[in-house]
């Protein structure tokens, strides 16, 4: 049987085929759940008339009731505009019009008793209200208390659909409604959380009687938002841990001999506590997927060697793959000096890997006779074939998606490769609970020892010579500098002009050293010539665009000089930062920026200045850019959230994944009668019947 919250909008008195088509192609609204579901962005407060002698400065939107004077024409052309006031005993308001005028006319009766609402401005000593919402006062009433406001588009509002007209057709469904709306979350979980029951949420939504049950009702929607995201990846998670089978990796004498006599400085605790996680994954003979999150700099790099080493010692191969050619160059350049004091072989695959030098490398890999390849997505082809992959360290800007996973998985039949997953800059919690809810976490949060915090100041363009006389006192002390310049590609003429005219003008200041330039116009060879040249310390100073920034390890670089740093991204600013203090010289980056910036600009600027921590600045680009614009979510696959905020909702969240958690412990397959209620959600969300996917 069709369920009645499933019947399709067009049968709703008032409705019919034309606005159905409407509320179908602009709202996405189809069927009766889908209206209840099409939630106001805001409530207007309705509830208090007040008295016109009562309108001070900076109140809020506002509504007062009474007479509606005759109209008047005020000025012509241009400046031509409506009044009228509208008079209550305690005082007189006057109410402007400067659009509509004929049509505000046409419909509004002087002499008639009216509610105006509106946002009172002060105007000499008198206020005024523009454009206010009129309503006939005995028609008023229905506008009584917290009236929704709800998102539209232009196009439906040409048609006459407004936010008055989607909160009739709500209220007119929701007593019929009502009893068909099902609960999603058991007793036990309502009652701990002291959530709403989801119909009556779903109505105060809507229409709450006060603010208190508009908030109640936010957050119980919220929670059941986040935790259906949840328990899926928790589920998936579990599902995986029971079915994929992993190498056991226990003990490793390669390891221990390297710890001994080459490792080439003591690990961090952080570091030390994280191998020893990954480690227990790798002895556990479950497949591992884990994500390995740690601020730039932190050493992810030697971490993922060291677990590498353990499976060579159990005949399994590993592969690095990195989201950038010049990433994978550098992985490869660090690593394969590694593996020879290890006596292992390490060898790099990319796109530009020529064919002549491909074919023996494939040819052995197959074969076993190499222990780790390092490269990009030209890992996935499929004629890299491995003897025996066992563990796959995935170094990524944005998150492979599932089906490259999936491939990875693929390259080893018997047993499914471990995973490791390390972010390139950290994410925050709430995002990497969401985006990588079906991992594990493991977190570096510690810097090595001796490393000087980088000084971060912002400079104004204007006291450019200032800052080229800074720099020039760093290069006659040995040091070296980079210059970036923002590269976006709508403006990339623009761009490299300002490029080349930057760089011009440093070659012209610093004529007594010599200088590079790399962009990401330039051939492969030409930037792999010009970087070698800096890491040789032949130039010193590198001007570039973003290119460099998840590129060369310079530890001799000292200075970071970014240009229009309000063009850029926290996360960006913070890699490019990253790029120095890699050395024991004290570090600076300056940023320069015009005096003119937009308060997101100018907080982004004071963020970086203020603090070197990846995760406080990435929790502060969640809360400027919300989650889908963050760096590393691109092409994500990060769910629509209708109504939870990432950036504010983590004790919500925190909640809904800790229930999760605690349900599944007890309940894997929700086969227990109380949790039926979430098992049916679940099966709803999949169609196909109750299958879960296996590969995340
Ligand atoms: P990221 O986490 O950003 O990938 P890397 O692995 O590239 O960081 O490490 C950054 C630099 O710090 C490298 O030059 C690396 O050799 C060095 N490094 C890593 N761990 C330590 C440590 N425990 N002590 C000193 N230097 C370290
Ligand atoms: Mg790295």
């Amino acid at each position: 049987m069709p369920e009645f919250l499933d019947t399709r909008i067009e049968y709703l008195k008032g409705i019919g085929p034309q606005k159905a088509a409407l509320l179908n192609t602009e709202l996405g609204i189809f069927t009766y759940a889908d209206l209840l579901e099409y939630y106001p962005f805001r409530h207007e407060d309705r509830s208090r008339i007040y008295k016109i002698s009562e309108i001070r400065e900076d109140m809020p939107y506002i509504q007062v009731s009474g007479r509606l004077s005759t109209f008047k024409i005020i000025g012509t052309g241009f400046k031509k505009r409506l009044t009228a006031t509208i008079e209550d005993g305690s005082g007189r308001l006057e109410l402007v019009w400067f659009q509509g005028i004929n049509w505000v006319v046409k419909k509004l009766v002087p002499g008639a008793e009216y509610i105006a609402f509106g946002k009172p401005t002060a105007y000499g000593h008198q206020f005024n209200i523009a454009h206010p919402e009129m309503d006939i006062l005995s028609e008023a009433s229905a506008q009584r208390g917290l009236v929704p406001v709800y998102p539209l588009t232009e196009k439906i509002k040409t048609k006459s659909i407004d936010s008055k007209a989607i909160s009739k057709a709500i209220q007119l469904l929701l007593p019929q409604a009502s009893p068909h709306i099902k609960e999603t979350l058991s007793d036990e979980v309502l009652e701990k959380y002291k959530l709403l029951r989801r119909k009556d949420a779903i109505q105060f939504i809507h229409f709450p009687p006060r603010l208190q049950e508009l908030d109640k009702a936010i957050a119980r929607l919220k929670f059941e938002e986040l935790f259906f995201i949840q328990l899926k990846l928790l589920k998936q998670m579990g599902n995986r841990k029971e079915a994929a089978r992993g190498q056991i990796f226990k003990g490793s004498d390669r390891l221990t001999e390297f710890y001994k006599s080459h490792l080439p400085f003591d690990l961090t605790n952080a570091q030390k506590k994280v191998i020893k996680e990954i480690y227990q994954d790798l002895c556990s003979g479950k497949q591992m997927n884990r994500l390995l999150q740690g601020d730039v700099g932190s050493g992810k790099t030697i971490v993922a060697f060291l677990c590498m080493l353990i499976g060579t010692d159990h005949e399994a191969q590993s592969c690095i793959m990195a989201p950038t050619e010049i990433l994978a160059q550098q992985h490869f350049t660090t690593i394969s000096a590694w593996a020879e004091l290890a006596g292992i072989r390490a060898v790099l695959l990319t796109g530009s890997t020529k064919k002549a030098a491909r074919k023996p490398i494939l040819e052995d890999l197959a074969e076993g006779k190499i222990d780790i390849i390092i490269g990009t997505h030209a890992l996935l082809e499929d004629p890299v074939v491995f003897k025996n992959l066992g563990l796959c360290v995935i170094d990524e800007q944005h998150r492979f998606g599932v089906a490259q996973r999936a491939k990875l998985w693929m390259k080893n039949s018997r047993f499914a490769p471990h995973i490791l997953v390390m972010t390139a800059t950290p994410i925050p919690r709430t995002l990497a609970m969401t985006l990588y809810g079906d991992l594990d976490v493991s977190v570096i949060d510690e810097l090595p020892v001796g490393r000087k915090p980088i000084q971060t100041v912002h400079q104004y363009d204007k006291d450019i010579l200032k800052v080229y006389g800074f720099m020039r006192k760093q290069v006659q002390e040995g040091r070296q500098v980079y210059v970036v310049f923002p590269l976006i590609e709508e403006s990339e003429k623009i761009d490299l002009k300002n490029l080349s005219d930057g760089f011009d003008s440093i070659e012209n200041a610093f004529q007594e050293y010599s200088v590079s330039m790399v962009h990401g116009r330039l051939k492969n060879e030409n930037k792999d010539y010009e970087m070698q040249r800096f890491i040789k310390n032949e130039t010193q100073i590198m001007v570039a665009t973003t290119v460099i920034e998840v590129g060369v390890n310079v530890p001799n670089a000292s200075v970071m000089v970014i240009f229009n740093a309000e063009r850029f991204g926290l996360s960006q600013l913070h890699q490019l930062r990253g790029r120095v203090g890699r050395g024991a010289d004290q570090s600076y980056c300056i940023l320069m920026t015009d005096f003119k910036l937009s308060a997101d600009a100018r907080k982004r600027i004071d963020t970086m200045c203020s603090t070197n921590n990846g995760f406080e600045i990435a929790d502060v680009d969640l809360s400027l850019r919300g989650p889908g614009d963050m760096a590393g979510t691109m092409q994500s696959g990060l769910p629509d959230l209708k109504l939870a905020n990432l950036a504010q909702d983590s004790v919500i969240l925190t909640h809904a994944r800790q229930t999760a958690q605690d349900i599944l412990t007890e309940d894997s397959d929700l086969s227990l009668p109380k949790n039926r209620p979430m098992k049916d959600v679940l099966i709803k969300k999949h169609v196909e019947g109750f299958t879960w996917s296996k590969i995340s």
